[in-house]
């Protein structure tokens, strides 16, 4: 046998065009075939082999390189890398020279399989010190060879395209942060003076509680402007921005020189300063022993508003009010700390305002109330006052009903229809909120059996969970034992877990979600967007619903950045394989916004309010959610809820 070198050996196809390792564009030394191609270089020195081999190996798609010796190997080698390497034993060794080790160390081939035919038990040995992948025993059958240069050849593609994957998804996740963090700094920054809005001060004071020292409590002054409704008018309204920038500024660096408060040795600290809205100003003070050190602070800050302000070639001058609360011990939340100095601040405003007032209970119009409704809807739930409503999920592109979301309604013989934000607020937290969410949940899991037995489509009932039941240890035995006695099938029961509640670092709530997911029911993140989570919680716990926040459709057609935020969140939550629903859906646009962007289901007044069960099933019955059409030629607000509500005499 003569060597031939590079050159084509007989056997090939004459027409065949020759095998070229290297396309149009010049790929570097020895790099891998372009995708979608297969290479076989065929080193054998016997020509019956060759040409069976090379037979089979078109068989099963690939383009052949023959060669008879080491030397010629190795040259196609270097001109383009193959992707499998079928050789003699004795050639593997070539003029002492092993090809395996030449080869590997080219691009890409560090892991070229190499297939050696060998004679001998001695031999075997040696091919594989020289560098063989996989040794098969004369007589060979090619066929099987062939196969297996295949197969071979299909797990190193396999393994690129899945490394591939993976660096894709890499990718994802770092524009996902990007994104997030985004999110977060933009929904909680005030865009004029650039100051943590209401949002992001309420997680600060949160943040606060939770580093707070043993024996110093809190404090929060809430700041408004006398009168700068007329200031505005004599200025202008960029008159008028300007000066808000402006006591930003100053009261950023009032606090920052530090001694605002750290005359007269009080010793507080200050964390933040917030804008909520208009000309209101908060401030939160960490580190506090007693009021002394808050009363210099607040006065403080009103001598930093007292030279004028220069706007538009005027002198301004201003005058503010004050409202402070310090944390009692158990006032652990940042709403109902700031809630507290907002209060203050109303009851010196009411006396003329100028001045600074500290938060007593006397100034609490609310708990009265709060006691009486608490008092009542225990009542209402043991006079079967309360109901369930239902209001319809959608699939996006066809409309059709895939789940029902049960509402509590209240119709009270003395107050009439009392929307749930209303008195829920007055029992969470409470063992009642206990007791009628358990009633919920049992109730709308029978309703739901009731529907699928009568061979209804079937479809899932979410339940909303309030953050009390979330903190309940038993749970997920609760949740267990409705299943068990209702029947329902847990993949159609959702659970609505409002996102301030869920999304937080809480060994207990991730014990929580732990269990309720072995339990198969479906966990849902509502009112997404509303709160602080850091996206670490989407990624770890077993979520498998996001609930668009409906403040965040509404601004869809107004603001791009709520239009840039709502799409950033669906690919983030489909980029983490979760189904993401848009919630309060009200007008054409934002349903074809939300569809265009491939949010999975919509729900809103667009396709249906809230409606009683009879109403429900009707709906569920013909197939569809029919208030699209209607909600889209009437207009979707004059089909307002509450103005569609009835008490429902069958209970
Ligand atoms: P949510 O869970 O965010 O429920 C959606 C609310 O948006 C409902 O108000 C619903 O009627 C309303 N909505 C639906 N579509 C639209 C729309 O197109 N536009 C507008 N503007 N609003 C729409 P609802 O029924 O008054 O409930 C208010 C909140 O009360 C609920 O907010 C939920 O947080 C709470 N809630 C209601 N029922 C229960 C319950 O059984 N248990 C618990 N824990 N909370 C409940
Ligand atoms: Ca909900
Ligand atoms: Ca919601």
């Amino acid at each position: 046998m003569t060597p031939t070198s590079a050159k084509l050996l007989p056997f090939a196809p004459a027409n065949a065009e020759r095998p070229r390792f290297d396309g149009p564009e010049r790929r570097a030394r020895g790099a891998p075939p372009p995708a979608g191609r297969r290479v076989a270089l065929v080193a054998l020195s016997d020509a019956r082999a060759r040409k069976w081999c090379s037979r089979w190996l078109r068989q099963a798609r690939f383009e052949v390189v023959l060669v008879d010796d080491g030397g010629a190997a190795l040259a196609r080698v270097e001109e383009g890398a193959p992707s499998v390497l079928v050789a003699d034993g004795g050639l593997l060794l070539a003029n002492g020279l092993s090809i395996c080790a030449a080869v590997r160390v080219l691009d890409g081939l560090a892991e070229l399989p190499v297939i050696t035919i060998c004679s001998g038990r001695g031999h075997f040995a040696r091919a594989v010190d020289a560098g063989a992948t996989h040794v098969v025993p004369k007589p060979v059958n090619w066929q099987l060879v062939a196969g297996l240069a295949e197969s071979l050849v299909e797990a190193r593609e396999l393994a690129a395209r899945l490394s591939k994957t993976s660096q894709r998804l890499e990718a994802a996740e770092r524009s996902l942060e990007v994104a997030w963090k985004h999110i977060h700094q933009e929904r909680d920054v005030d865009g004029l003076t650039r100051l943590p809005n209401r949002t992001r001060f309420e997680s600060l004071i949160e943040r606060a509680f939770g580093a707070r020292e043993a024996g110093s409590e809190l404090a929060v002054l809430y700041l408004d402007l006398d009168r700068f409704k007329a200031v505005n008018e004599i200025v202008g309204r960029a008159g008028g921005d300007d000066i808000l920038r402006q006591v930003a500024g100053r009261l950023r660096s009032g606090l920052h020189a530090g001694d605002l408060l750290t005359r007269g040795g009080s010793g507080a600290g200050t964390a933040a300063i917030g804008r909520l809205s208009g000309d209101e100003f908060t401030v939160l003070l960490t580190h506090v022993h007693g009021r002394r050190a808050v009363r210099q602070a607040a006065h403080g800050l009103l001598r930093c508003l007292a030279d004028p302000f220069v706007v538009v070639g005027k002198e301004v001058h201003l005058s503010a009010t004050v409202g402070a609360a310090l944390s009692a011990p158990g006032t652990r939340t940042g709403e109902l700390l700031l809630q507290r100095a907002e209060l203050a601040l109303c009851a010196a405003k009411r006396q003329g305002g100028g001045m600074v007032r500290f938060y007593d209970e006397s100034m609490e119009p609310l708990s009265e109330r709060t006691l009486d409704l608490h008092r009542m809807v225990k009542q209402a739930l043991r006079d079967e006052e309360l109901q369930l409503h239902y209001q319809p999920l959608v699939e996006t592109g066809s409309g059709r009903i895939v789940a029902g979301e049960a509402l509590l309604r209240w119709f009270s013989p003395e107050l009439g229809l009392v929307p749930p934000d209303e008195f829920l607020p007055a029992i969470e937290g409470t063992d009642l909120m206990l007791e009628v969410g358990e009633w919920v949940l049992r109730t709308a899991c029978t309703q739901h059996q009731a529907w699928t037995s009568e061979g209804l489509p079937p479809i899932r009932m979410a339940v909303n969970v309030a953050p009390s039941q979330l903190r309940r240890a038993d749970l997920a035995a609760l949740v267990e034992t409705v299943l068990r006695e209702t029947g329902i099938d847990p993949q159609q029961l959702e659970l609505e877990l409002s996102e301030r509640g869920v999304l937080r670092e809480d060994p207990q709530i991730r014990q929580q979600l732990e269990s309720l997911n072995r339990l198969g029911v479906r966990l849902s993140v509502d009112d997404f967007g509303t709160g602080q989570s850091a996206i670490d919680y989407l990624k770890q716990f077993p979520l498998d619903v996001l609930k668009i926040d409906r403040s965040y459709v509404a601004g869809l057609s107004r603001s791009d950045r709520d239009a840039g935020l709502t799409l950033a969140m669906v690919d983030m939550a489909h980029s983490l394989k979760i189904a993401v629903v848009a919630e309060g859906v009200e007008t054409r646009d934002q349903k074809d916004m939300l569809q265009g962007w491939g949010c999975d289901e919509l729900q809103g007044f667009l396709f249906s309010p809230a409606v009683r069960g009879e109403e429900f099933r009707e709906m569920l019955a013909s197939g569809l959610a029919t208030g699209e059409a209607v909600g889209a030629e009437t207009g979707a607000a004059s089909r307002t809820e509450l103005g569609n509500e009835s008490p429902d005499p069958a209970g």
